[in-house]
C-alpha cells in the first residue's frame, strides 16, 4: 500500500508513455513496479490502453465497398446508378443538401439564362461545394443552367470540373464546367434530376433536384 499515498503516483504523461511503449529502461521498470502495487494506476493504464485501441480502430472506419453499396441502396431504394463515364468510376459519391428552392421569373433569378417561362432556382451545398442552378421549361423538355462554386476560403468558380446530368437515372448530358464554373444542359421534361460534379479528387458531389409542381 506504500504507493497509494497522494503525490506518489506517476503522472498521466508517464503512463501514456508506458502504454505507447515509449517509456524504456529504468523508467519503464519503475512504472511497472508501481503498477504491480497500485490498483488506482492499473485502472488508469487500462483506460489509456482502451482509449489508444479505440483511436487505432477509428483509422479503420472507412466502410468496405460492400457496406457502402448497401448504404447507397438504402438511400435510393428503387433506383440504380446510371451508367457513369469511366472517369467517374471509383469515386465516392457525396449527397448534397438543398438549401434554397424557389420559382421565379428567370430573368430576375439568374443572370446567365434567358427564358419567358416560369423557372425554378435551386441551391445546394455539399462539404464546401455549392451548386446554384436554374431550371427552365424549353420545348418539351427543360434546360438546366448552373454554376459550381467551391467555398473553402471564399466562393470561387469550380472551373473545368467534370459533370454528368441524369434524369430518372438516364444520363442526359456530360461535360466540363467553363472558367466561370458554369454548365448548361438540355434535359428531358419531368423526372428527378441528378447533377453529379467532381470538384475534388476521389469525390463526386450528387445534387438531387426533386420534381416541383409547375415544371412537372
Ligand atoms: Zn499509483
Amino acid at each position: 500500500m506504500r504507493s497509494e499515498g497522494l503525490g506518489v503516483h506517476p503522472r498521466i504523461e508517464a503512463w501514456l508513455a508506458f502504454v505507447d511503449e515509449s517509456a524504456e529502461g529504468a523508467e519503464r521498470d519503475r512504472l511497472q513496479e508501481h503498477l504491480e502495487s497500485c490498483a488506482r494506476c492499473r485502472v488508469l493504464v487500462e483506460d489509456a490502453r482502451r482509449m489508444r485501441s479505440a483511436l487505432q480502430n477509428d483509422r479503420l472506419l472507412a466502410p468496405s465497398p460492400a457496406a457502402r453499396d448497401a448504404a447507397l441502396r438504402a438511400f435510393h431504394p428503387a433506383r440504380s446508378t446510371p451508367p457513369l463515364p469511366d472517369w467517374a468510376q471509383g469515386l465516392r459519391e457525396r449527397a448534397a443538401r438543398l438549401v434554397f428552392d424557389s420559382h421565379a421569373a428567370s430573368g430576375a433569378a439568374f443572370a446567365g439564362a434567358r427564358s419567358a417561362g416560369l423557372a425554378r432556382r435551386v441551391r445546394f451545398e455539399s462539404a464546401g461545394v455549392e451548386l446554384d442552378a436554374l431550371i427552365e421549361p424549353l420545348g418539351d423538355g427543360r434546360r438546366l443552367t448552373g454554376q459550381v462554386l467551391t467555398l473553402r476560403e471564399s466562393a470561387r468558380p469550380a472551373a473545368s470540373a467534370p459533370w454528368i446530368i441524369s434524369v430518372d437515372d438516364r444520363v442526359d448530358g456530360e461535360g466540363r464546367t467553363d472558367e466561370s464554373g458554369e454548365l448548361v444542359c438540355e434535359i428531358a421534361g419531368g423526372g428527378e434530376i441528378h447533377v453529379r460534379v467532381a470538384v475534388r479528387p476521389g469525390e463526386l458531389a450528387v445534387f438531387r433536384i426533386p420534381l416541383a409542381d409547375p415544371l412537372r
